[in-house]
């Protein structure tokens, strides 16, 4: 089969004529290939979002984890689907699906990608390349990052962690408020382009956030010095 499928914004409804406008490039060579000599009407199937639905973000990055994890693990994608959707019925008594037709929320997403999350810190799953990071998981990407020493752009272990928005200066590690910071952990390599080329460069370069942290945790990660 050579159905297509495409993500789009509904823009006018006028009777029954519906006016959409697509998220990506219509694949115009492939459609003429489809239909060369067919006489018969075009037909497409239409399928409208419920606005609660999770969005198409979220589903190209928790797969985007989870390709990482079979990348490295060499575990099939589709037994690493069973065990997170499993964990997430288990949690929640609900089960989830990715498909289109699902009925799962932007929440019910946003934990299956923080449960993958867990996986990829907790077992030191490499980045192959940075993440578009769904905004639902941004936070807690950035907080695992922090907490593990993992760079956040690359996934190498043992990073620098960097006061992310606010310098330290030339203030005394040990006198200072940590608190009222913002971290990210950074490789070598990462921390040193930050550097270079300054903080609102590297934001718009790699769409890194920094996270706050509470006393507990500076002292865990020996901030403070
Ligand atoms: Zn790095
Ligand atoms: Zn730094």
């Amino acid at each position: 089969m050579n159905n297509l499928n495409y993500l789009a914004a509904i823009k006018k409804i006028d009777g029954n004529q519906i006016t959409l406008e697509l998220k990506d490039e219509l694949n115009i060579e492939r459609l003429k290939r489809v239909f060369s000599d067919y006489e018969g009407e075009r037909q497409a199937e239409l399928f409208i979002k419920d606005p609660r639905g999770f969005t198409s973000e979220q589903r190209a990055f928790t797969f985007a984890l989870m390709n990482d994890i079979y990348s490295y693990t060499g575990q099939p994608f589709k037994s690493l689907k069973d065990i997170f959707y499993w964990q997430f019925r288990f949690l929640t008594g609900k089960d989830i699906s990715l498909k289109n037709n699902s009925t799962n929320t932007v929440d019910d997403v946003s934990l299956l990608a923080d449960l993958v999350l867990d996986f990829i810190f907790e077992n030191h799953i490499p980045f192959k390349e940075g993440y578009e990071v769904a905004p639902q998981n941004v936070e807690y990407f950035f907080y695992k990052c922090v907490m593990t020493r993992t760079c956040c752009i690359c996934g190498k272990r043992g990073a620098d962690i960097d006061h992310f928005d606010k310098a330290l200066g030339r203030r005394k590690r040990k006198s200072v408020d940590h608190t009222e910071f913002t971290f990210a952990a950074l490789c070598r390599t990462h921390h040193q382009e930050k550097h270079q080329i300054g903080l609102s460069e590297f934001k718009s370069k790699y769409k890194v956030i920094g996270v706050k942290l509470n006393q507990d945790e500076i002292k865990k990660l020996r901030i403070g010095g």
